[in-house]
């Protein structure tokens, strides 16, 4: 379904957090209608503060566990706090975010002949004993533990997307995010990149939780934003999952020590015990990503954690 004038109509759940603040701004850039819903849990107005002039940016503020009916083209479900200390926060209200609300956005997206995307989660793939990880993977997630209510409400809202792929031909789109940073990211929801770089802007302790010899690999927003925007764009049925990530693996060991290095810091490396069911390492195998949508990062660890410091010096210069 097409407007009148030829714009497209998207919907962005969680469009006031860090992806989604990122992703409103390029839908704009390209010239659509953008409807940002939040219910502002983990998403800030700073965010999109930018935007709220916009002629083509409208802000609803509403909780995607209650049904919502608005007449859209497109959906980007990205509602769902992502840092385990905001979704261990209130672990019931995670699961049902990420269950009810696929529930919801699903239903609209039948009701429209809407296309829907998923922002799905490497942590499908919970604590991997296959290395990299393609999508092929059944993963290795405790069901009962204090990240499932993430792990397997995110495996819970796939099923969902699969199933109303096939039961009811409603076009899905289901992306494995893994692990991305970039400008406004939350300063002190315990994530690595984010703890590190200000940490070392305020000359705190480096906290190094375990050996710092597990791996993540980290892609730049911007990049991400560009392989939502391709998948979404392409034509025929596409149900995915398809990860999106950069392969490119670090220790957080070697992330202390770039961070430290970019910003001239004179912080300390400190160690922490390691949280429960932390994942020993993780990289995403993109090949469907690459052969699928010709995407793939183009951001080097060095450049976009050189521009995110500069983000976060700036803000926490502002006094945020
Ligand atoms: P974020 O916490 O910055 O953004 C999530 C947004 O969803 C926030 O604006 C929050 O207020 C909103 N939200 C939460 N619950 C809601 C609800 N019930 N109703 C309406 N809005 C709600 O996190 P993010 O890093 O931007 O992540 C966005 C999405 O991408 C999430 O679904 C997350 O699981 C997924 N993801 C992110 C990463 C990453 O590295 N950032 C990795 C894998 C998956
Ligand atoms: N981590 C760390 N120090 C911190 C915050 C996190 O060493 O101050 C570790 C954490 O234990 C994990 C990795 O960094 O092994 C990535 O953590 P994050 O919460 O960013 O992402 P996730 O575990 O969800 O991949």
């Amino acid at each position: 379904m097409r407007r009148y004038n030829g714009r497209s109509q998207i919907l962005v759940t969680g469009g006031a957090g860090f992806l989604g603040s990122h992703l409103c701004e390029r839908l704009l850039q390209d010239g659509h209608e953008v409807l940002c819903v939040d219910n502002f849990f983990t998403g800030a107005r700073r965010n999109i503060e930018h935007l709220l002039d916009h002629p083509r940016f409208d802000l609803v503020r509403h909780d995607v566990t209650q049904p919502l009916v608005v007449e859209v083209d497109e959906i980007y479900n990205l509602a769902c706090p992502a840092s385990p200390v905001h979704y261990q926060h209130n672990p019931v209200q995670t699961i049902k975010t990420s269950v009810h609300g696929a529930i919801n956005v699903l239903n609209l997206a039948q009701h429209c002949g809407a296309r829907v995307f998923q922002a799905s989660t490497s942590e499908v793939y919970g604590d991997p004993d296959i290395h990299p990880q393609p999508e092929s993977y059944w993963g290795r997630v405790n069901p009962v533990g204090v990240r499932s209510c993430y792990d397997e409400g995110k495996r819970c809202a796939e099923t969902l997307f699969l199933d109303y792929h096939r039961q009811y031909g409603v076009d899905v789109r289901v992306a494995r995010i893994f692990n991305t940073y970039g400008p406004r990211m939350h300063p002190n929801d315990g994530r690595v990149v984010s703890n590190f770089i200000v940490q070392a802007l305020r000359g705190d302790d480096i906290t190094i939780y375990g050996k710092g010899e597990q791996t993540r690999s980290f892609c730049f927003v911007d990049d991400l934003v560009e392989g939502f925007v391709r998948f979404m764009q392409k034509d025929g049925p596409l149900p995915g999952p398809i990860n999106l990530g950069n392969p490119r693996e670090f220790t957080m060991l070697q992330l202390a020590e770039q961070v430290i290095n970019l910003t001239n810091s004179a912080s300390k490396i400190v160690f922490r015990p390691l949280p429960q069911d932390d994942p020993k390492q993780r990289q995403p195998d993109i090949r469907h990503a690459r052969e699928m949508l010709d995407w793939q990062p183009t951001v080097e660890l060095k450049e976009g954690l050189a521009r995110t410091i500069t983000w976060f010096d700036a803000m926490l210069k502002a006094g945020h």
